[in-house]
């Protein structure tokens, strides 16, 4: 039988180690979770949101200990860890008190004598979620998935199982019937077999291109719904009149967040030739002043990377895209010791073409890049494969919605990080995947939208 060892990012010890369950084992899950399915689609909206209040107590219960685990097992800061736990209990009361009215029938008004269309579970879904916000990303598909009757299977990035096996229990403990929601402690190379299954009705992945592509065709061949949330390399453009403290303040943290490894996080960074040099000075003050350290200590700004494979990764890209005639204005440079430590970096007049203005930096690496005007900014900032959050900062609040209107991007916030709110609609376009999670779009990308007629 294989395994798994995860290794803390911050020490590179062993945390633990996780028999991987066989192919057998996975379809005989699947299977059960098909017929927990056959009872739970029967259930109704107020029993389901009993007991997603009860999750959500649970999580809020036993926050300190999720959190110390995915710091361990993934190198998140630790309050940052908690954060996220608190972002899991919000989804659940908030699908628990709005899928009544998101799934509402909907009358329409025909020659019928009544006709509507109503939204019915479709079954098993799996959910193929990475290793980044190990709690958050799985609760933001399992909980408006199984509001709406569906159960789900969770195939989770190997590095974080503890926290998938945390969260089956958590489903458990709060009196989810068994088969709700199961971990398949499988490795990605048997995905395409569960894909296959005759149980599994649809699959929903986050994480990054390849996998998605991957992922996307096995569910093609097999004509199954799929929701892709993949990379970004999210622009976020500074106009001449922004407030620069601010704006710098709001960069640093949204490009060292998570330590850099945040799909939405603030990656490419274009900025009107009128404040770029005052811009780089005052970003290089407060990238440099942000404390890397162990994840465990209050005290720290950003942490490790999640493993030292994409940490080595992350400074080949820094490197090429010097070597293209980027410039290095801080950081990039391994430090010596232990863990997948890679310091704040700022690489600046990158123009298209050039490795860190083409492709996802996921990491502390910020590009910095220069436009001319307003036009100019916005091309560079659609100039790009992906399109999943944006932004822009100005005073003007008008100019800054109408330049938000132009950006091709799943969503463009001004003067604000982008975020996920569980009110809003979340998701991307071009590389950046298709579909939607979150609101009344990401609970319907599940479910038979079927419409009845009555004659
Ligand atoms: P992956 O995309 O490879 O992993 C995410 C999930 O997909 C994991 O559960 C992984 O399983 C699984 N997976 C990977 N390859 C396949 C495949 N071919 N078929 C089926 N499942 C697969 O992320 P990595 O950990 O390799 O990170 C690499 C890059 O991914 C990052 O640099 C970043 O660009 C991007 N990424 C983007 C995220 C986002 O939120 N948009 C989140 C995480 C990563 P397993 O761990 O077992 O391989």
């Amino acid at each position: 039988m294989s395994s798994i060892t995860i290794i803390n990012p911050a020490t590179d010890e062993e945390v633990a180690t996780y028999d991987r369950i066989t192919q057998k084992e996975s379809k005989d899950k699947i299977a059960m979770a098909n017929q927990t399915f056959g009872r739970w689609k029967a259930t109704s909206f107020e029993e389901r949101s009993n007991l997603m209040h009860k999750l959500a107590d649970y999580l809020e219960k036993h926050k300190e200990e999720y959190a110390q685990l995915a710091t361990r097992e993934m190198g998140k800061i630790i309050g940052q860890s908690r954060k996220e736990i608190e972002k899991c209990v919000w989804i659940c009361k908030y699908y628990a008190d709005h899928t009544k009215e998101l799934l509402a029938d909907e009358l329409v008004a025909t020659e019928a004598k009544k006709s509507y269309v109503t939204f019915q579970p479709l079954g098993v879904v799996l959910a193929v979620m990475p290793w980044n916000f190990p709690f958050y990303q799985v609760i933001r598909f399992a909980v408006p998935a199984l509001m709406a009757g569906n159960v789900g299977v969770l195939k989770h990035a190997s590095n974080v199982q503890g926290c998938a096996f945390a969260l089956e229990d958590a489903f458990l403990k709060s009196g989810f019937p068994e088969g709700c929601f199961t971990n398949l402690n499988l490795s990605s190379e048997h995905i395409k077999e569960v894909i296959a299954d005759k149980n599994i009705v649809a699959v929903t992945l986050t994480g990054s291109d390849p996998a998605g592509r991957s992922v996307a065709s096995i569910a093609g061949q097999n004509l199954k719904k799929t929701v892709m949330e993949l990379g970004g390399s999210d622009a976020y453009i500074i106009l001449e009149d922004a407030d620069l403290e601010e704006v710098v303040e709001l960069a640093t943290f949204g490009r060292l967040q998570n330590n850099g490894q945040t799909c939405i996080a603030a990656k490419r960074f274009i900025v009107l030739e009128d404040i770029y040099d005052d811009f780089l000075i005052a970003f290089k003050k407060k990238m440099k002043a942000a404390k890397m350290g162990a994840p465990t200590a209050e005290d720290t700004y950003y942490g490790p990377m999640a493993r030292k494979d994409l940490r080595d990764e992350l400074h080949e890209q820094v490197q090429k895209t010097m070597e293209q005639g980027g410039r290095l204005v801080l950081g990039g440079e391994i430090p010596q010791g232990k863990g997948a430590y890679y310091p704040a970096t700022i690489l600046a007049d990158l123009t298209p073409g050039m490795e860190g203005f083409d492709e996802e930096l996921f990491g502390p690496v910020a590009s910095v890049i220069k436009a001319k005007n307003d036009d100019e900014a916005i091309a560079l900032a659609n100039n790009s494969q992906f399109g999943l959050g944006s932004g822009v900062f100005t005073s003007n609040l008008e100019r800054g919605e109408q330049i938000a209107l132009q950006l091709e991007a799943g969503s463009s916030f001004v003067n604000k990080l982008v975020v996920s709110d569980p009110r809003l609609p979340f998701g991307g376009i071009k590389n950046s995947g298709y579909g939607r999670e979150l609101s009344a779009s990401g609970i319907k990308e599940f479910v038979n939208t079927k419409s009845v007629w009555i004659a």
